[in-house]
């Protein structure tokens, strides 16, 4: 149970009213930051949700990455993040320098990246993806082009079986959370809740590995890929009275709240975002007193990254 007082909720309430803000947090938050949001969504949601906001600072709770492609979305506005350390170990996986060396090997080649990137990344990226898209930007590229898809590699070579492209160059990047999740672990959870609905969220890495696994038929039910908000659809308008769900486990928290009669069950107790869960509701709270701490991504990456994000929201 939350610690946080409903004085402090109110507090942060006045605080976002004082300072013209408004405070977006991601599905995998806490669930007493999650309580304090305007908006509680996925990454693409968030930055769709950022670049409609009328407030003058955005407060964003989640990863850096997305803060940075809140800030590049809307350049205008003025971007918080709570907690300076909530990275992505997906993310982390390759740097610039990295990529550099891997487009030298292959000069002609499509770099599509998967949104979990930093801002430089995306800015040498020719198109960005979410996993939800990632087959339709793969196939809106020429047959004969090679790619170089990065970071994630089990939606990688998920893409890739769907899409049977064979020219599509993989980086061997993992996301900590989802690389836990094993086809043995969901199998388990599968045969002891047959009469469970199967949900995966196939954003933000977490699960790519079991969307990976479930294509070459190592899981026993059939699972519904959806997005966040496919997920949230699903659990609220789905028969079932029970559902296993494969990602992180900070949206059980939005689950429950809206579907008090239904019950939601994590395909892994540990699968935790500690970057996730560095933002608290206090670091929120001073994040708002103290203007702290700002992302503003370089003009010139920002223009260069735009135009990859641009396309990824353009591609369905
Ligand atoms: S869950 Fe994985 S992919 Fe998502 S933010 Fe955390 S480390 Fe990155």
């Amino acid at each position: 149970m939350s610690l946080v007082t409903n004085d402090f909720k109110l507090k942060i309430q006045e605080l976002k009213k004082k300072y013209d803000a408004t405070i977006l947090a991601h599905n995998y938050q806490l669930p007493e930051v999650q309580d304090v949001a305007d908006y509680v969504g996925d990454s693409l949601g968030l930055s769709i949700n950022a670049a409609k906001t009328k407030q003058r600072t955005i407060v964003f709770c989640g990863v850096h990455f997305m803060a940075e492609t809140a800030s590049i979305i809307c350049p205008d506005k003025e971007v918080l993040i709570p907690d300076l350390d909530a990275g992505c170990s997906l993310a982390s996986t390759i740097d610039i320098s990295q990529l550099n060396a891997w487009k030298s090997e292959h000069e002609d080649a499509v770099v599509v990246s998967y949104v979990n990137t930093s801002a430089e990344i995306k800015a040498m990226s020719d198109y960005c993806c979410t996993s939800s898209n990632a087959v339709n930007v793969v196939n809106s590229i020429p047959k004969d082009l090679e790619i170089l898809f990065l970071p994630d590699m089990f939606l990688g070579a998920y893409v890739a079986d769907v899409t049977k492209r064979k020219n599509m160059f993989i980086w061997p990047g993992e996301c900590h959370v989802h690389a836990g999740i094993r086809a043995e672990d969901v199998n388990m959870m599968l045969t002891k809740y047959k009469d469970a609905d199967f949900l995966i969220h196939p954003e933000c890495g977490c699960t790519t590995s079991t969307l990976y696994n479930s294509s070459n038929g190592d899981i026993v039910k059939k699972p519904h890929i959806l997005s966040t908000e496919g997920m949230m659809k699903h659990a609220r308008l789905g028969n079932a009275s029970k559902y296993v769900i494969a990602t992180e486990v900070g949206i059980l928290h939005r689950m429950a709240k809206e579907n008090p009669s239904k019950t939601f069950i994590p395909i892994k107790e540990n699968a935790i975002c500690k970057y996730m869960k560095m933002i608290t509701v206090e670091k929120v709270y001073d994040s708002l007193i103290k203007n702290i701490y700002r992302v503003k991504v370089p003009q010139k990456i920002a223009d260069r990254a735009r135009l990859a994000i641009d396309r990824m929201l353009q591609i369905s």
